[in-house]
Protein backbone atom coordinates (compact mmCIF):
# COMPACT_ATOMS: atom_id res chain seq x y z
CA UNK A 1 0.00 0.00 0.00
CA UNK A 2 1.39 3.20 -0.74
CA UNK A 3 1.28 6.61 1.24
CA UNK A 4 2.20 10.17 0.04
CA UNK A 5 3.31 12.31 3.24
CA UNK A 6 3.52 16.23 3.09
CA UNK A 7 5.30 18.60 4.16
CA UNK A 8 5.98 22.05 4.62
CA UNK A 9 9.91 23.46 3.45
CA UNK A 10 11.17 26.78 3.69
CA UNK A 11 14.02 27.51 1.16
CA UNK A 12 16.16 30.62 1.51
CA UNK A 13 15.86 32.56 -1.15
CA UNK A 14 18.55 31.54 -3.25
CA UNK A 15 17.02 28.26 -2.19
CA UNK A 16 13.75 29.02 -3.54
CA UNK A 17 15.65 30.93 -6.67
CA UNK A 18 17.27 27.56 -7.77
CA UNK A 19 13.76 25.39 -7.25
CA UNK A 20 12.26 27.67 -9.19
CA UNK A 21 14.74 27.52 -12.07
CA UNK A 22 14.52 23.56 -11.96
CA UNK A 23 10.75 23.93 -12.22
CA UNK A 24 11.22 25.45 -14.97
CA UNK A 25 14.08 23.89 -16.85
CA UNK A 26 11.96 20.97 -16.52
CA UNK A 27 8.85 22.45 -17.67
CA UNK A 28 11.02 23.54 -21.28
CA UNK A 29 12.33 19.86 -21.19
CA UNK A 30 8.82 18.13 -20.76
CA UNK A 31 7.11 20.53 -23.57
CA UNK A 32 10.18 19.66 -26.11
CA UNK A 33 9.59 16.26 -25.49
CA UNK A 34 5.64 16.28 -26.09
CA UNK A 35 6.92 18.23 -29.13
CA UNK A 36 9.08 15.61 -30.61
CA UNK A 37 7.17 12.95 -29.84
CA UNK A 38 4.16 15.00 -32.26
CA UNK A 39 6.47 15.66 -35.05
CA UNK A 40 8.26 12.08 -35.07
CA UNK A 41 4.34 11.02 -35.47
CA UNK A 42 3.24 13.31 -37.94
CA UNK A 43 6.40 13.28 -40.05
CA UNK A 44 7.15 9.58 -40.26
CA UNK A 45 4.21 7.78 -38.15
CA UNK A 46 6.94 6.99 -35.92
CA UNK A 47 6.42 6.42 -31.87
CA UNK A 48 8.84 7.39 -29.84
CA UNK A 49 9.60 5.92 -26.62
CA UNK A 50 10.89 6.99 -23.08
CA UNK A 51 14.11 5.21 -23.93
CA UNK A 52 14.68 7.18 -27.02
CA UNK A 53 14.48 10.06 -25.17
CA UNK A 54 16.42 9.39 -22.37
CA UNK A 55 19.29 8.22 -25.09
CA UNK A 56 19.61 11.56 -26.48
CA UNK A 57 19.56 13.20 -23.04
CA UNK A 58 23.40 13.10 -23.03
CA UNK A 59 23.75 14.32 -26.11
CA UNK A 60 21.50 17.31 -25.36
CA UNK A 61 23.20 18.37 -22.23
CA UNK A 62 26.42 18.88 -23.76
CA UNK A 63 24.79 22.22 -24.96
CA UNK A 64 22.48 22.82 -22.06
CA UNK A 65 23.83 24.03 -19.23
CA UNK A 66 20.82 24.31 -17.35
CA UNK A 67 19.86 20.76 -18.33
CA UNK A 68 23.34 20.06 -16.33
CA UNK A 69 22.71 21.75 -12.97
CA UNK A 70 19.52 19.91 -12.51
CA UNK A 71 20.08 16.68 -10.70
CA UNK A 72 20.05 13.56 -13.61
CA UNK A 73 17.19 11.56 -11.94
CA UNK A 74 15.22 14.61 -11.67
CA UNK A 75 15.93 14.79 -15.37
CA UNK A 76 14.60 11.38 -15.93
CA UNK A 77 11.58 11.58 -14.24
CA UNK A 78 10.43 14.84 -16.41
CA UNK A 79 10.53 11.98 -19.25
CA UNK A 80 8.59 9.70 -17.22
CA UNK A 81 6.13 12.09 -16.87
CA UNK A 82 5.80 12.53 -20.27
CA UNK A 83 5.29 8.94 -21.20
CA UNK A 84 2.55 8.65 -18.46
CA UNK A 85 0.84 11.92 -20.07
CA UNK A 86 1.38 9.56 -23.31
CA UNK A 87 0.21 6.08 -21.95
CA UNK A 88 -2.69 7.63 -20.22
CA UNK A 89 -3.72 9.26 -23.67
CA UNK A 90 -3.17 5.45 -25.59
CA UNK A 91 -5.35 3.71 -23.03
CA UNK A 92 -8.22 6.67 -23.25
CA UNK A 93 -8.47 5.82 -26.89
CA UNK A 94 -8.40 2.31 -26.81
CA UNK A 95 -11.32 2.11 -24.32
CA UNK A 96 -13.24 4.35 -26.78
CA UNK A 97 -12.98 7.87 -24.92
CA UNK A 98 -13.73 10.55 -28.20
CA UNK A 99 -12.66 13.20 -26.39
CA UNK A 100 -9.24 12.09 -25.14
CA UNK A 101 -6.71 14.78 -26.53
CA UNK A 102 -2.72 14.63 -26.99
CA UNK A 103 -0.82 15.49 -23.75
CA UNK A 104 -0.64 18.69 -23.89
CA UNK A 105 1.80 21.52 -23.14
CA UNK A 106 2.58 22.94 -19.86
CA UNK A 107 1.87 26.32 -19.40
CA UNK A 108 3.80 28.74 -16.45
CA UNK A 109 1.38 28.59 -14.15
CA UNK A 110 0.65 24.64 -15.23
CA UNK A 111 3.84 23.05 -13.70
CA UNK A 112 5.02 23.96 -10.67
CA UNK A 113 7.23 20.16 -9.52
CA UNK A 114 10.03 18.46 -9.92
CA UNK A 115 10.68 14.73 -8.29
CA UNK A 116 14.01 12.67 -7.12
CA UNK A 117 12.60 9.13 -8.22
CA UNK A 118 15.18 7.25 -6.07
CA UNK A 119 17.70 8.62 -3.95
CA UNK A 120 19.27 12.61 -3.86
CA UNK A 121 17.16 13.36 -0.72
CA UNK A 122 17.59 12.53 2.79
CA UNK A 123 15.64 14.10 6.22
CA UNK A 124 17.79 14.75 9.06
CA UNK A 125 16.10 16.43 12.14
CA UNK A 126 14.23 19.79 10.95
CA UNK A 127 16.66 19.17 7.46
CA UNK A 128 15.78 18.11 3.70
CA UNK A 129 18.71 17.32 1.93
CA UNK A 130 18.55 17.79 -1.93
CA UNK A 131 21.03 16.45 -4.11
CA UNK A 132 22.58 19.56 -5.90
CA UNK A 133 20.67 21.90 -3.91
CA UNK A 134 21.88 21.81 -0.36
CA UNK A 135 19.83 21.80 3.21
CA UNK A 136 16.33 23.22 3.24
CA UNK A 137 14.14 23.56 6.20
CA UNK A 138 11.40 20.80 6.58
CA UNK A 139 8.65 21.25 9.17
CA UNK A 140 7.32 17.33 9.47
CA UNK A 141 4.45 17.51 11.98
CA UNK A 142 4.99 13.46 11.98
CA UNK A 143 7.93 10.72 11.68
CA UNK A 144 8.94 8.34 8.48
CA UNK A 145 11.24 6.29 8.78
CA UNK A 146 9.72 3.38 6.25
CA UNK A 147 10.39 2.93 2.82
CA UNK A 148 10.80 6.46 1.15
CA UNK A 149 10.34 5.72 -2.69
CA UNK A 150 10.27 9.15 -4.11
CA UNK A 151 10.55 12.97 -2.97
CA UNK A 152 8.20 15.90 -4.81
CA UNK A 153 9.16 19.35 -4.28
CA UNK A 154 6.00 21.34 -5.02
CA UNK A 155 5.27 24.84 -5.41
CA UNK A 156 1.94 26.17 -4.49
CA UNK A 157 1.86 29.75 -5.62
CA UNK A 158 4.84 31.57 -2.81
CA UNK A 159 4.87 28.83 -0.75
CA UNK A 160 7.05 24.73 -0.98
CA UNK A 161 6.34 21.78 0.18
CA UNK A 162 7.69 18.00 -0.01
CA UNK A 163 6.01 14.41 -0.55
CA UNK A 164 7.13 11.45 0.22
CA UNK A 165 5.47 8.56 -1.44
CA UNK A 166 5.93 5.67 1.30
CA UNK A 167 5.40 2.44 0.55
CA UNK A 168 3.76 0.35 3.87
CA UNK A 169 3.07 -3.18 4.42
CA UNK A 170 -0.88 -3.87 3.53
CA UNK A 171 -2.56 -4.64 6.75
CA UNK A 172 -5.00 -7.77 7.63
CA UNK A 173 -8.41 -6.94 6.22
CA UNK A 174 -10.86 -7.94 9.16
CA UNK A 175 -12.56 -10.96 9.11
CA UNK A 176 -15.70 -9.67 10.12
CA UNK A 177 -17.86 -6.62 9.77
CA UNK A 178 -19.03 -5.01 13.26
CA UNK A 179 -20.49 -1.69 12.10
CA UNK A 180 -21.44 -0.34 8.80
CA UNK A 181 -22.34 3.26 7.52
CA UNK A 182 -24.17 4.85 4.58
CA UNK A 183 -22.74 8.08 2.98
CA UNK A 184 -25.28 10.24 0.76
CA UNK A 185 -23.29 13.47 -0.50
CA UNK A 186 -25.02 16.56 -1.11
CA UNK A 187 -24.60 20.36 -0.92
CA UNK A 188 -26.27 21.74 1.85
CA UNK A 189 -24.74 19.27 4.31
CA UNK A 190 -21.54 17.56 2.89
CA UNK A 191 -22.71 14.41 4.32
CA UNK A 192 -25.89 12.15 5.67
CA UNK A 193 -25.83 8.88 7.14
CA UNK A 194 -28.21 6.60 7.50
CA UNK A 195 -27.94 6.82 11.32
CA UNK A 196 -29.39 10.41 10.54
CA UNK A 197 -26.18 12.21 11.53
CA UNK A 198 -25.45 15.38 8.93
CA UNK A 199 -22.24 16.83 8.55
CA UNK A 200 -22.44 20.74 7.11
CA UNK A 201 -19.73 22.57 5.90
CA UNK A 202 -17.70 24.42 8.13
CA UNK A 203 -18.40 28.30 7.96
CA UNK A 204 -14.89 29.10 7.48
CA UNK A 205 -15.17 27.48 4.38
CA UNK A 206 -18.39 28.84 3.45
CA UNK A 207 -16.42 32.61 3.81
CA UNK A 208 -13.39 31.17 1.90
CA UNK A 209 -15.94 30.53 -1.06
CA UNK A 210 -17.50 34.07 -1.04
CA UNK A 211 -14.25 35.66 -0.73
CA UNK A 212 -13.44 33.70 -3.79
CA UNK A 213 -16.11 34.71 -6.03
CA UNK A 214 -15.20 38.61 -4.99
CA UNK A 215 -11.78 38.05 -5.65
CA UNK A 216 -12.61 36.87 -9.12
CA UNK A 217 -15.04 39.60 -9.78
CA UNK A 218 -12.14 41.91 -9.47
CA UNK A 219 -9.67 39.94 -11.60
CA UNK A 220 -12.65 40.07 -14.55
CA UNK A 221 -12.77 43.76 -14.18
CA UNK A 222 -8.88 44.14 -14.51
CA UNK A 223 -7.46 44.89 -17.84
CA UNK A 224 -5.68 41.92 -20.10
CA UNK A 225 -1.87 42.20 -19.81
CA UNK A 226 -1.87 44.77 -17.09
CA UNK A 227 0.26 44.08 -14.05
CA UNK A 228 -2.76 44.82 -11.66
CA UNK A 229 -4.11 41.62 -13.38
CA UNK A 230 -1.45 39.91 -12.92
CA UNK A 231 -1.22 40.68 -8.97
CA UNK A 232 -5.00 39.95 -8.40
CA UNK A 233 -4.09 36.47 -10.34
CA UNK A 234 -1.96 35.83 -7.20
CA UNK A 235 -4.46 37.12 -4.86
CA UNK A 236 -6.99 34.72 -6.26
CA UNK A 237 -4.44 31.43 -6.38
CA UNK A 238 -3.88 32.28 -3.04
CA UNK A 239 -7.47 31.90 -1.91
CA UNK A 240 -7.76 28.64 -3.81
CA UNK A 241 -5.05 27.44 -1.84
CA UNK A 242 -6.28 28.41 1.53
CA UNK A 243 -9.93 27.00 0.48
CA UNK A 244 -7.98 23.58 -0.54
CA UNK A 245 -6.00 23.73 2.44
CA UNK A 246 -9.05 24.19 4.67
CA UNK A 247 -10.73 21.51 2.32
CA UNK A 248 -8.10 19.05 2.92
CA UNK A 249 -7.89 19.61 6.71
CA UNK A 250 -11.29 19.24 7.23
CA UNK A 251 -11.98 15.87 5.02
CA UNK A 252 -9.06 14.50 7.11
CA UNK A 253 -10.82 14.70 10.48
CA UNK A 254 -14.17 13.61 9.03
CA UNK A 255 -12.74 10.52 7.03
CA UNK A 256 -11.00 9.51 10.50
CA UNK A 257 -13.91 9.57 12.30
CA UNK A 258 -15.99 7.57 9.68
CA UNK A 259 -12.66 5.39 9.43
CA UNK A 260 -12.42 5.05 13.37
CA UNK A 261 -16.47 3.96 13.53
CA UNK A 262 -17.18 1.78 11.23
CA UNK A 263 -16.04 -1.50 9.47
CA UNK A 264 -17.32 -0.83 6.21
CA UNK A 265 -18.32 2.74 4.91
CA UNK A 266 -20.88 2.78 1.63
CA UNK A 267 -20.44 5.90 -0.44
CA UNK A 268 -21.99 6.94 -3.88
CA UNK A 269 -20.16 6.42 -6.96
CA UNK A 270 -19.30 9.67 -8.35
CA UNK A 271 -18.29 8.55 -11.59
CA UNK A 272 -21.70 7.15 -12.29
CA UNK A 273 -24.15 9.98 -10.29
CA UNK A 274 -25.00 13.00 -12.41
CA UNK A 275 -24.59 15.90 -10.34
CA UNK A 276 -24.44 18.48 -13.02
CA UNK A 277 -28.54 18.73 -12.74
CA UNK A 278 -27.76 20.58 -10.33
CA UNK A 279 -26.40 24.60 -10.75
CA UNK A 280 -24.96 25.54 -7.89
CA UNK A 281 -22.22 28.31 -7.56
CA UNK A 282 -20.08 26.81 -5.09
CA UNK A 283 -20.63 22.88 -6.91
CA UNK A 284 -17.00 23.05 -8.82
CA UNK A 285 -15.49 23.51 -4.90
CA UNK A 286 -18.16 21.10 -3.14
CA UNK A 287 -17.28 18.47 -6.24
CA UNK A 288 -13.87 18.38 -5.61
CA UNK A 289 -14.50 17.92 -2.01
CA UNK A 290 -16.28 14.90 -2.15
CA UNK A 291 -13.71 13.28 -4.26
CA UNK A 292 -11.09 13.68 -1.45
CA UNK A 293 -13.35 12.79 1.06
CA UNK A 294 -13.88 9.52 -0.45
CA UNK A 295 -9.98 9.22 -1.76
CA UNK A 296 -8.89 10.06 2.05
CA UNK A 297 -11.72 7.23 3.56
CA UNK A 298 -10.53 4.84 0.77
CA UNK A 299 -6.90 4.72 1.73
CA UNK A 300 -7.54 5.37 6.19
CA UNK A 301 -9.79 2.72 5.72
CA UNK A 302 -7.22 -0.24 3.42
CA UNK A 303 -4.95 1.14 6.29
CA UNK A 304 -6.83 -0.23 9.52
CA UNK A 305 -8.16 -3.35 6.99
CA UNK A 306 -11.39 -1.89 6.72
CA UNK A 307 -13.97 -1.95 3.66
CA UNK A 308 -15.29 1.08 1.85
CA UNK A 309 -17.82 0.32 -1.29
CA UNK A 310 -18.70 2.85 -3.91
CA UNK A 311 -22.16 2.21 -4.97
CA UNK A 312 -25.14 2.69 -7.75
CA UNK A 313 -26.24 5.99 -6.97
CA UNK A 314 -28.90 6.10 -9.29
CA UNK A 315 -32.51 6.25 -7.70
CA UNK A 316 -31.03 5.94 -3.95
CA UNK A 317 -33.06 9.37 -3.47
CA UNK A 318 -36.44 8.10 -5.30
CA UNK A 319 -36.79 4.67 -4.00
CA UNK A 320 -38.04 4.11 -0.52
CA UNK A 321 -35.52 2.49 1.89
CA UNK A 322 -38.18 0.06 3.75
CA UNK A 323 -40.08 -1.25 0.60
CA UNK A 324 -38.65 0.14 -2.22
CA UNK A 325 -41.42 1.37 -3.97
CA UNK A 326 -40.61 4.24 -6.32
CA UNK A 327 -41.44 7.91 -5.15
CA UNK A 328 -40.69 10.16 -7.78
CA UNK A 329 -39.12 13.87 -6.29
CA UNK A 330 -38.11 16.90 -7.39
CA UNK A 331 -34.62 18.47 -5.90
CA UNK A 332 -36.63 20.56 -3.73
CA UNK A 333 -38.65 17.73 -1.89
CA UNK A 334 -36.70 17.03 0.90
CA UNK A 335 -38.71 14.61 2.69
CA UNK A 336 -39.43 11.22 1.58
CA UNK A 337 -43.32 10.19 1.91
CA UNK A 338 -43.98 6.38 0.87
CA UNK A 339 -47.67 6.16 -0.10
CA UNK A 340 -47.24 2.43 -0.10
CA UNK A 341 -45.43 1.47 3.39
CA UNK A 342 -46.04 5.22 5.12
CA UNK A 343 -42.54 5.41 5.73
CA UNK A 344 -41.62 9.38 6.32
CA UNK A 345 -38.24 10.24 6.21
CA UNK A 346 -35.62 12.97 5.42
CA UNK A 347 -34.71 12.52 2.28
CA UNK A 348 -31.08 12.59 2.33
CA UNK A 349 -31.68 9.85 5.00
CA UNK A 350 -33.62 7.77 2.69
CA UNK A 351 -30.78 8.12 0.19
CA UNK A 352 -28.39 7.06 2.75
CA UNK A 353 -29.82 3.55 3.58
CA UNK A 354 -30.30 2.68 0.21
CA UNK A 355 -26.84 3.46 -0.39
CA UNK A 356 -25.81 1.11 2.95
CA UNK A 357 -28.36 -1.55 1.54
CA UNK A 358 -26.61 -1.55 -1.88
CA UNK A 359 -22.72 -1.12 -0.43
CA UNK A 360 -23.69 -4.56 1.66
CA UNK A 361 -25.26 -6.32 -1.51
CA UNK A 362 -21.84 -5.87 -2.87
CA UNK A 363 -20.17 -7.69 -0.63
CA UNK A 364 -18.12 -10.88 -1.04
CA UNK A 365 -20.07 -13.81 0.38
CA UNK A 366 -18.31 -14.94 3.01
CA UNK A 367 -17.96 -11.74 5.08
CA UNK A 368 -22.06 -11.39 4.43
CA UNK A 369 -22.21 -14.92 6.09
CA UNK A 370 -19.95 -13.57 9.10
CA UNK A 371 -21.93 -10.10 9.57
CA UNK A 372 -25.09 -9.95 11.50
CA UNK A 373 -28.09 -9.48 9.18
CA UNK A 374 -29.79 -7.02 11.75
CA UNK A 375 -26.75 -4.59 10.56
CA UNK A 376 -27.22 -4.60 6.51
CA UNK A 377 -31.29 -3.58 7.03
CA UNK A 378 -30.84 -1.75 9.98
CA UNK A 379 -34.29 -0.37 11.13
CA UNK A 380 -35.77 -1.09 8.33
CA UNK A 381 -35.86 -4.48 8.62
CA UNK A 382 -38.14 -4.49 11.56
CA UNK A 383 -40.31 -1.63 9.65
CA UNK A 384 -40.17 -4.13 6.82
CA UNK A 385 -41.95 -6.78 8.84
CA UNK A 386 -44.69 -4.89 10.18
CA UNK A 387 -45.49 -3.38 6.89
CA UNK A 388 -45.86 -6.52 5.51
CA UNK A 389 -47.92 -8.06 8.28
CA UNK A 390 -50.13 -4.99 7.86
CA UNK A 391 -50.98 -5.58 4.34
ZN1 LIG B 1 -42.14 2.42 1.34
Amino acid sequence: MKRTYKFRIYPTKDQEAILNRWIETCRVLYNDCITERRDAWKQCRKSISCYDQANQLPEIKKFDDGLRSVHSQVIQDVLRRVDKAYQNFYRRVRNGDRKAGFPRYKGKNRYDSFTYPQSGFEIRGDKLTLSKIGDIKIKQHRAIEENVKTCTIKRDVDQWYACFSVELPDAPMKERIESAIGVDLGLTSIITTNTGEKVDPPTYLRKSGKKLSREQRRLSRKREGSSNREKQKRIVRRVHRKIRNQRTDFNHKLSRDLVNNNDLIVFEDLSIKNMLQNHHLAKSIFDAGWHQLQRFTAYKAEEAGKYVIFADPNGTSIECSVCGYRVEKTLATRVHRCPECGLIEDRDVNAAKNILKRGCECLPQELRETTPVEMFVGTSMKQETLCVSEG
